[in-house]
């Protein structure tokens, strides 16, 4: 079930305000609140999608092309395309999905270390 009250729900709606890196008929991208390195950029598709289980079941192709060429302008927008990044998609508890809005996370600007910690 989509919660209309997540702060992404929030952003798109204009209700909470957003530093926007790009924006077209069903994307929208921008800088991380709270980055976890020098560029921590979000990708999100304005339709109403919880992850990317109910965006690949759901989404029209033309949104899903829409989002998956906006992860790349933005990653080359934010100079990435040499040095590299990171793209990264949580979803669920065991990913620690915060905002139930299916959004991809683009981490870049530094060396990123392992993928995962290992435990
Ligand atoms: P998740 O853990 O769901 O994959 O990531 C949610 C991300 O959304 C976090 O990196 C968090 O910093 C970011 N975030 C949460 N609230 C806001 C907000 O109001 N504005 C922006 N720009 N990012 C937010």
């Amino acid at each position: 079930m989509y919660d209309d009250n997540n702060i992404f729900a929030k952003i798109l709606r204009g209700e909470i305000p957003c530093k926007k890196l790009h924006e077209d008929e069903h994307t929208l991208a921008f800088d991380d609140i709270n980055p976890q390195a020098p560029v921590h950029a979000l990708v999100i598709p304005k339709g109403k999608y919880v992850s990317m289980k109910d965006f690949a079941a759901k989404a029209s192709d033309v949104e899903i092309a829409a989002f998956v060429r906006a992860v790349g302008k933005v990653a080359a927008l934010k100079g990435l395309d040499e040095s590299g990044y990171r793209i990264l998609a949580n979803a669920g508890l065991n990913a620690h999905q915060e905002v139930p809005h299916l959004h991809v996370h683009i981490f870049g600007g530094r060396a990123l270390g392992p993928m995962l910690i290992k435990h």
